[in-house]
C-alpha cells in the first residue's frame, strides 16, 4: 500500500494547563513564548531597566533579571516605576536561589512588581531548611497571587535526589549510569516541588516547569520524558548553550526537535554575548527558530541565496544584508501599523538560476544579475514580475517598493 506522505508542519502541541503571567499567557495552546534574561547587575536600576526595554524591543515577551541580594530585591520597584515611565510593559520575572524566601518576605514591593517567580528546586534550601524555604516562597506566591517556575538545572542538581536514586541502583536489575541518574534527579526534582506546591495551595495553573542541561541528546531525552509525566507548562532551553554560531547551533538543534514534537510553551535561547555585545541576539535566534519552523511569526523572512561563482560581486550579499537591516528598524512601526506584516516573505537572489524561482514563491522578490547576464534586476511581487530595476541605486528602489507593498 502507499505510504500517505506526512504534511510539512510539526506534531500537534502537547496540551498543557495556561498559566499567565502579566499579560502573557503561557501554555494552554498559546503561541510559543519568547524570552531571555538580563545580564545587568539589578542593583543598578537604570541599566536594568534599560536592558530590560532593549530586549522587550527586541521582542522578548517576558524578561527575567536576577535578585540575588537585598538591594536588587530593593531595586526590582525602582526598576518597575523606570519601565513605566519609558512605556515599556513586558512582566518581570525574578530569578531566585538561595536566598529567594528572604528577599520576598524582606521586600513586598519586590515581590508585588515582580509578575513570576523563578525558583531552583536544587538551591532553594539543604537538608532540614529545605521544605520550610521552598514553602515559604510558594506562600509568597499564594499571598501576592503570582505563578512560579520551577526550574531545576543540570549544574545546581538536588543532590539528597541523586543519592537516593544511586542508592536505589542496588536493588536495579540493569543499574542505571551517571547521565540517567541525573536526568531522573532532573524531572523528578522539579515533578516533586511542583507536587509539593500543590500541596500547599498554589494551583496547577501557576506552575510552570523546566529541567535545563546543557547537552543536546540529555536535553531532548530529559524534556521527552518530563513531557510525558505531567501537563505542567514547559519552558524550554539549553543550558549554558555557549557563545557565537555555537550556542545558536545547539540551541536550534536541541529546541527545533523538541517544539516539531510539540513540546515547550515557552523558550529561552542562553546566548553568551560578545564582550560589549548585545544582549538581544538572543531573542532575535529564539524568533527566528520559531519563525523558520513555522510556529509564529514575529518579522518578514529574508530568503537569500548564499552566492557562488555565478556572481560577480558582493552586492546581492550587501542588498539582502540592506534589507533584513530595514526590516528589523522598521519592524516596531510596522507591527503597530500594519496587520499581517510579519507574515511576509522577501527574496533576495544571486542570478537567474533559482533567482526568478524563488522570488516568485516571495511576497516580493529581486534577483540580481549574475556573471554574464545582462544587468538587469526582475523584481516580483506576489509571484508577477512587476519591474526591473537598473544602475547603481538598485538598494535604495528596492527597499522603497518594500515600504510601498507593506503600507498598501
Ligand atoms: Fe549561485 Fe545563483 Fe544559486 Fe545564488 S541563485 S547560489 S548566485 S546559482
Amino acid at each position: 500500500a502507499t505510504q500517505k506522505p506526512r504534511p510539512a508542519e510539526p506534531f500537534p502541541r502537547r496540551s498543557s494547563v495556561a498559566v499567565q503571567i502579566g499579560k502573557v499567557k503561557v501554555g494552554g495552546g498559546a503561541p510559543i513564548v519568547v524570552q531571555s534574561m538580563t545580564n545587568t547587575d539589578t542593583e543598578d536600576p537604570a541599566s536594568t531597566a534599560k536592558q530590560i526595554a532593549e530586549l522587550a524591543r527586541a521582542g522578548s515577551e517576558l524578561v527575567r533579571i536576577t535578585v540575588n541580594t537585598p538591594a536588587a530585591a530593593a531595586a526590582v520597584p525602582r526598576i518597575a516605576e523606570r519601565l513605566a515611565m519609558m512605556g515599556v510593559d513586558v512582566p518581570i520575572i525574578g530569578d531566585f536561589h538561595y536566598n529567594g524566601h528572604q528577599l520576598l518576605e524582606a521586600e513586598p514591593a519586590c515581590a508585588e512588581a515582580l509578575a513570576k517567580y523563578r525558583i531552583n528546586p536544587g538551591n532553594v534550601g539543604f537538608g532540614k531548611k529545605k521544605d520550610s524555604q521552598f514553602g515559604a516562597i510558594i506562600e509568597m506566591a499564594l499571598r501576592y497571587d503570582k505563578p512560579v517556575r520551577i526550574g531545576a538545572n543540570w549544574g545546581s542538581l538536588d543532590q539528597s535526589m541523586v543519592t537516593l536514586l544511586m542508592d536505589q541502583n542496588h536493588t536495579r536489575a540493569e543499574p542505571w549510569d551517571a547521565s540517567h541518574v541525573a536526568r531522573e534527579a532532573l524531572i523528578r526534582s522539579a515533578l516533586d516541588s511542583a507536587a509539593k506546591a500543590e500541596e500547599i495551595g498554589l494551583p496547577r495553573d501557576r506552575i510552570i516547569l523546566s529541567c535545563k542541561v546543557s547537552g543536546v541528546q540529555e536535553l531532548i531525552a530529559v524534556y521527552r520524558d518530563l513531557a510525558a509525566r505531567c501537563d505542567y507548562a514547559l519552558h524550554l532551553g539549553l543550558t549554558e548553550a555557549g557563545m557565537g554560531s555555537k550556542g545558536i547551533t545547539a540551541s536550534a538543534a536541541a529546541l527545533a526537535v523538541l517544539l516539531q514534537e510539540g513540546i515547550g510553551d515557552t523558550i529561552r535561547i542562553s546566548l553568551t554575548p560578545e564582550p560589549g555585545g548585545a544582549r538581544t541576539g538572543e531573542v532575535i535566534v529564539a524568533q527566528e527558530l520559531l519563525q523558520t519552523m513555522g510556529l509564529r511569526s514575529f518579522t518578514p523572512l529574508v530568503t537569500a541565496c548564499p552566492g557562488c561563482g555565478r556572481t560577480t560581486s558582493e552586492f546581492f550579499q550587501e542588498l539582502a544584508q540592506t534589507v533584513q537591516a530595514h526590516v528589523r528598524e522598521q519592524m516596531p512601526l510596522w507591527r503597530i501599523k500594519y496587520d499581517g506584516v510579519e507574515n511576509l516573505t522577501l527574496a533576495v537572489m544571486g542570478c537567474i538560476v533559482n533567482g526568478p524561482g524563488e522570488s516568485k514563491h516571495a511576497n516580493i522578490g529581486i534577483s540580481l544579475p549574475g556573471n554574464g547576464e545582462a544587468p538587469a534586476a526582475p523584481v516580483f511581487i506576489d509571484g508577477v514580475k512587476a519591474m526591473t530595476l537598473r544602475g547603481d541605486n538598485i538598494a535604495n528602489e528596492f527597499v522603497g517598493i518594500l515600504d510601498d507593498y507593506v503600507s498598501r
